[in-house]
């Protein structure tokens, strides 16, 4: 059973807003493509194992996909999946690298080779699933749940990836393909024959999870020292992105897919709320829109429903982030 669905990660989100409205001549173009295709890669990856995991039995394991847990001295430690069934609880890395990667168990290490030849170093992921592992068991303990086995995983989600080691490392087993995933599941089943959990603990665990989630907060522009001014505003079409819309008789029109609607501002409100700030004010929602009469601006944003303060000259209003 789903307790936590996978969203669409806010960081990927924020990247896409950023890439849409970016100029096509910045400087910092091609990386933040870059940044985006790793992202969607990285997401796209984490999608695939849910495939799989709908053939474990559904009374059986409370799922809860991206949490991001505060942990011991004050940081958090985020983990892709938790599977939490009634004799132990399954955490997994999912890592979606394509070409060939090696596993070195001597450097703790993960070497990528593509096709190319073109190699590149990552952090272990076997070290990092070990650590949240690690962070879990304590937060379970500080959470009054003591004695649950953690298991942790790294599930390859690239299907053509090929999974190469070097040394010898008892870890090695923690690392499988994701078409593997649910018979790995039957193998740790064997294992853990211990009920820890009641059904009720169960929920109580997945709702104690939930509540201490924290999003990350994630300031992309200052992350990639880009100025707020270096920003293409207007309203971009929420089918092909083309930016700007042109506004005619109360309808946004999109000049390269004709694609045409009343709403389409309401996803740029959205670009703005990721890159911007969380709040705006009728004079920035003209700025960001590029809409010219204040008037419209107040209609527009009154019919959002939002939460305000202040009186109608200096209205605030407070952007929701999904
Ligand atoms: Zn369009």
């Amino acid at each position: 059973m789903i307790k936590k669905e996978r969203s669409i990660p806010l960081k990927l989100q924020k990247v896409e807003a950023l890439a849409r409205r970016l100029p096509v001549s910045h400087p910092k173009r091609a990386l933040i493509e870059q940044e985006l295709y790793n992202r969607r890669s990285g997401y796209r990856g984490e999608q695939s194992i849910n495939y799989y995991l709908t053939f474990l039995p559904e009374k059986e394991y409370y799922i809860l996909h991206s949490l991001r847990l505060p942990n011991h001295v004050g940081t958090f430690f985020q983990i892709d999946t938790m599977l939490i069934s009634p004799y132990f609880i399954t955490i997994i890395e999912v890592k979606n690298h394509g070409g060939t990667i090696r596993f070195d168990a001597k450097f703790n290490q993960l070497i990528q080779t593509h096709s190319n030849g073109n190699m590149k170093a990552y952090e272990d992921p076997i070290s990092q699933v070990m650590r949240h592992q690690s962070q879990l068991k304590i937060w379970l303990q500080n959470n009054k749940f003591t004695g649950i086995p953690i298991h942790p995983l790294v599930v390859i989600s690239n299907p053509s990836t090929i999974i190469e080691t070097t040394g010898n490392s008892n870890h090695f087993k923690q690392i499988i393909h994701r078409t593997y995933l649910t018979f790995k599941m039957k193998e740790l089943e064997k294992l853990y024959k211990v009920e820890r959990f009641t059904k009720k603990e169960m929920t109580r665990l997945a709702k104690k999870l939930i509540k201490q989630h924290v999003p990350e907060k994630y300031n992309i522009l200052h992350h990639f020292n880009i100025r707020p001014e270096e920003i293409l505003t207007g309203v971009h079409c929420p089918k092909c992105s083309f930016l700007p819309m042109t506004r005619c008789y109360g309808k946004w029109i999109c000049p390269s897919c004709k694609y045409s609607s009343k709403k389409a501002y309401e996803d740029s409100i959205m670009d703005y709320t990721f890159l911007l700030r969380t709040t705006i004010t009728n004079k920035q929602f003209c700025d960001f829109l590029e809409v010219t009469s204040r008037t419209v601006a107040t209609k527009l944003l009154r019919s959002m429903n939002l939460p305000h303060s202040g009186n109608t000259k200096g209205r605030v209003y407070y952007l929701e982030m999904q």
